[in-house]
């Protein structure tokens, strides 16, 4: 999937269409002090194992992309549910 990296959608802070570069969310490493983080650590220290069960099954074939909008004007950013994609692409300056 091609997405052009400036695109005109609703700004929910300025509450009207303005420009928006598109950058694609990056994965980054949990805090440990986040409270799911200090879960994992609390369970995974006992006597029992992995907290989640292996999924069953055939990996899936797409992958959901996360992107975040950032407004030119405001300089905000709001995230939108992602699109399933095998692959991505920003194209454009
Ligand atoms: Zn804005």
């Amino acid at each position: 999937m091609k997405l052009p990296s400036v695109v005109k959608i609703y700004c929910p802070y300025c509450k009207t269409h303005t420009e928006h570069e598109v950058e694609k969310v990056k994965k980054r490493k949990a805090s440990e002090l986040k409270q799911g983080q200090r879960r994992f650590r609390r369970v995974m220290a006992g006597y029992r194992g992995f907290p989640r069960a292996k999924p069953e099954g055939r990996e899936k074939p797409t992958r959901r992309i996360a992107l975040r909008f950032r407004c030119k004007k405001c300089k905000k950013a709001h995230q939108r549910p992602g699109r399933r994609a095998k692959r991505f692409e920003l194209v454009g300056g």
